[in-house]
């Protein structure tokens, strides 16, 4: 939309009669405009779920074919028990930044301390209770002039003119420290927006602050400029709550006691919330990066969302990393794999789960086999403990084939399988005794071992890649210890928030670029309106992934 609303009710017949005495040719440009305009407000007002424009990204991967639970209640205002719902669905500051510092405690929907609401209560306000207005005063440390640049209506130049500020907001923000000029610099700036009338048609034209559009699922968190909390500072509070693992009250008393900054808690759940709604594009290059990889991890962990049992699911290769909160189904890892049109063609490393087992090419870790080898080694039964350590002799002898050619000229890249045909043929008769063992775990590891061949050995082709997931491992334990501080997520909005964060930070790191910098220009550019920057470059001389 060209035209605003305030330069609409301007327009009227007496307006358009005297532009046409005056500039037809500004008239007809005018026409265009309008007519643009109204061709977008039409098919704006025929979009329907069908065939609007919704980002992929906001739709959760179990949802994509439509086959899973609908759960989605944004339509819903009642906090179901045992369902997902937004709720956060009462909170909005885009509008004011007054009554962002305003609003006394909306509770976090992604990892406040405080205990979860009782049933049927949103977090929140209340409707109709005392609501709190911003008290600090800051000094202002500068005034940024917003002014029109041209006239909508006829295109002429207003730089040269004043006009009139006809609204304001303050934005506070930070300055980070860098390696020439250390420290952290708290800024406070005064926007000021103006009105200006244009010299030859007469209409008032008004700088605005630039908003994005609107998408569903985020429709209660604004993505504007109009914000007390500036880009850097909100990038800061998502650093402290996610990588430093902070709760709200502490991030608040972290910018109190050290920046003499006073923010309230409703302000910086609003701040990680909008900054998740940022980075959700990110996501489209991330599963395309993270399918271009020859070899992914996969993992998953339990995580509480309001009561719900569901998945954090990690995806992780050599130089992104995705996660994911769902149910724990095939349909998470089949939709992010097929999201590839030609279907992801590299190899995938995991555990015995047997949700991965119907992927063609994969992996498995070994770590879990060792450990459940060793267990039988500790077993009382006798004919159990020789098992266990025949396993264990066979396995031993592969890895050190594995080490082997790792160290030789070849770096591992030569299939060495076919050196070890005896070996595998002596572990598969062990197993097959071991599969009428009466001992149950070992009965169990003997036909684990038999139904996932050739993924346990399929390493032997590759003997450069890792024997274990430790990576996913890794990647995850960053976010269980948070998950015990937070205990859970509230919402899944707050879930998807966490989400998003968590494979936008690990990326980061995995790229050896800084998550604080990068979340910084996405709010930033977002709040423009404008697209995503690209994620921090793959650098080209990363360590290749060598196994443990
Ligand atoms: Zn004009």
């Amino acid at each position: 939309m060209v035209l605003k609303d305030q330069e609409l009710q301007q327009i009227d017949a007496t307006f358009l009669r005297h532009l046409k005495d005056k500039d037809p040719e500004a008239l007809a440009n005018l026409s265009i405009k309008l007519a643009n305009d109204l061709k977008e407000a039409r098919e704006r007002l025929n979009q329907t779920p069908s065939n609007s424009s919704r980002p992929s990204g906001s739709f959760a991967l179990w949802e994509k074919n439509g086959t899973a639970d609908d759960t989605d209640s944004s339509d819903n205002d009642e906090d179901l028990p045992g369902t997902r719902s937004n709720s956060i669905t009462d909170k909005d500051s885009c509008s004011d930044p007054e009554s962002e510092g305003g609003s006394p405690d909306e509770s976090a929907s992604c990892g406040d301390e405080t205990k979860p609401p009782p049933k049927k209560r949103k977090p929140g306000r209340q409707p109709g209770s005392q609501g709190f207005g911003r008290i600090q005063q800051l000094t202002v440390t500068k005034t940024d002039h917003h002014r029109p640049v041209c006239c909508t209506a006829c295109n002429n130049d207003l730089t040269s003119h004043a006009g009139i500020a006809y609204t304001g907001f303050y934005t506070v923000d930070v300055l980070f420290g860098e390696t020439q000029t250390p420290g952290l610099e708290l800024t406070y700036t005064h926007h000021l927006y103006y009105c200006t009338p244009c010299p030859l048609c007469d209409l008032d034209n008004r700088a605005y602050p630039q908003r994005a559009e609107d998408v569903p699922k985020w429709e209660q968190v604004g993505l504007t400029e109009w914000r007390l909390v500036g880009p850097a500072l909100a990038s800061m509070i998502v650093y402290l709550a996610f990588d430093m693992r902070l709760t709200r009250r502490k991030i608040q008393r972290f910018l109190d006691d050290l920046l003499g900054l006073k923010l309230c808690v409703g302000t910086l759940q609003n701040v990680i919330v909008e900054s998740a709604r940022a980075l959700e594009p990110v996501e489209e290059q991330l599963v395309n990066d993270l399918l271009d990889e020859s070899l992914i991890h996969a993992d998953e962990t339990s995580h509480g969302e309001a009561g719900v049992l569901l998945w954090l699911w990690v995806f992780i290769g050599r130089s992104t990393a995705l996660f994911y909160i769902g149910y724990r189904s095939l349909e998470i890892m089949d939709n992010l794999l097929d999201s590839h049109p030609c279907g992801y063609q590299g190899y995938l490393m995991s555990d015995g789960y047997q949700v991965y087992r119907h992927f063609r090419k994969r992996l498995r870790c070994w770590a879990h086999l060792i450990r459940k080898a060793h267990a039988l080694c500790e077993s009382y039964s006798p004919e159990s403990r020789q098992h266990g350590q025949h396993v264990l002799n066979v396995l031993h002898e592969l890895m050190k084939g594995i080490h082997a050619a790792r160290d030789g000229p070849d770096d591992g890249r030569v299939d060495i399988s076919s050196q070890h045909d005896a070996q595998l043929a002596q572990l598969k008769v062990i197993c097959e005794n071991m599969q009428r063992s009466r001992h149950k775990k070992t009965q169990a590891l003997g036909t684990e071992f038999l139904n996932d061949w050739e993924a346990i050995f399929r390493i032997l082709e590759h003997p450069a890649w890792p024997l274990t997931n430790n990576e996913a491992e890794r990647a995850l334990r960053h976010w269980v210890i948070l998950r015990r501080i937070t205990q859970g997520t509230r919402s899944e909005q707050g879930s998807r928030a966490l989400a998003l964060i968590a494979s936008v930070m690990e990326t980061c790191r995995l790229r050896k670029a800084s998550p604080l910098h990068y979340i910084k220009e996405v709010i930033y550019e977002r709040r423009q309106g404008r697209d995503v920057p690209q994620l921090p470059s793959v650098e080209s001389n990363m360590i290749e992934c060598v196994g443990v």
